[in-house]
């Protein structure tokens, strides 16, 4: 049970102090007061929320608060009945059902159609990526996931195409896979991105400056003309951000492990699709289009199954930890 925290009357309504909760439950608890984030960590999960915002963000999804969240004294206040959602109920619950809900995942074939993306003698990105991203979606619908296709075939699908895939089949997390290319032969080697958090810190600064980077016919783009959206849209993004960074690496780890390319390890980057979806997004480069020793392996139909295979098990390996 819960120990108590002093309940404060605010404008006639019962609030918590967030901190006084923390401490005395022995819960971690961090304040930005620059960004007037507040984030709890307790047996039930997180608990993120903002100075003026009226809902919480628990990792996965959004929570409706009674109020606002407020200041007082200088102490992040929360509607008593948020309690519910920050610490375990008295009596012990059961054993929640099995989640039956398959994982979705998006798997998103590189360019396509009259976009070719990068091309090396004789070879073209948009049908090795193609080709990949085929084995990884068999793959992983054979470990029981639900897998979606941005394209199956050689066409073309712009960028928002991509990203409102994701967000129509309200996926889990989201693999954008691609070949490279240089003007320098000798770069070489598989590479995976993810969100660079500078990326999102411009993106933050330009919505609070009113500006809009992207014009977007979507509901989806217009969550930044609204303030409130908007720190929805950073409290999920942090959260997407730090689920990427373990995506990639697992991928990166396991490419590294089964294929024959040096994993030149991951990065972030501020690719448009994984600026704009809404769950966990990375991009693969699966090696230099430019490089002879890459462009010699992309060519052999076995190494692009290894290829695949290599990527769907980090996806697996992922999904099974986040499971
Ligand atoms: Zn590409």
């Amino acid at each position: 049970m819960a120990a108590a925290a002093p309940v404060s009357k605010i404008d006639g309504a019962a609030y918590l102090p967030l901190e006084t909760l923390a401490r005395e439950n022995g819960l971690a608890y961090q304040y930005d007061p620059i960004l007037k984030n507040a984030l709890l960590t307790g047996p039930k999960g997180i608990f993120k929320t903002h100075v003026g915002a009226e809902f919480a963000w628990d990792g996965r999804r959004l929570i409706r608060l009674e109020r606002k969240v407020c200041l007082s004294d200088g102490a992040v206040m929360v509607p008593e009945s948020a309690l519910e959602y920050l610490m375990p109920a008295p009596t012990p619950a059961p054993e929640p059902a099995v989640v039956s809900r398959p994982i979705r995942i998006v798997i998103d074939a590189g360019h396509g159609g009259h976009d070719f993306g990068a091309i090396s003698r004789g070879l073209a990105e948009k049908r090795v990526v193609l080709e990949v991203a085929r084995g990884v979606w068999q793959e992983l619908e054979k470990a029981g996931f639900r897998v979606r296709m941005t394209r199956k075939g050689d066409e073309f699908i712009p960028l928002e195409g991509r990203v409102r895939v994701a967000g129509d089949d309200d996926a889990d997390f989201f693999v954008s896979i691609h070949a490279n290319a240089s003007l320098s032969k000798s770069l070489k080697g598989f590479e995976t991105y993810y969100l660079s958090e500078k990326a999102d810190d411009e993106f933050l600064a330009q919505n609070r400056a009113g500006h809009e980077p992207f014009r977007s016919e979507t509901a989806k783009f217009d969550l930044r003309n609204n303030e409130l959206k908007a720190v929805v849209w950073d409290l999920k993004q942090e959260d997407n951000r730090r689920r990427s960074v373990n995506l990639a690496e697992t991928i990166g780890r396991s490419v590294e492990r089964s294929v024959s390319i040096s994993n030149r390890r991951f990065r972030s980057a501020e690719f448009f699709v994984l600026k704009w979806t809404d769950c966990p997004a990375v991009l693969v480069e699966m090696g230099y289009l430019t490089n002879d020793e890459d462009e010699k392996n992309l060519k052999q139909p076995s190494y692009r199954r290894q290829m695949a295979h290599a990527i769907a098990e980090g996806i697996i390996q992922y999904a099974g930890r986040a499971r």
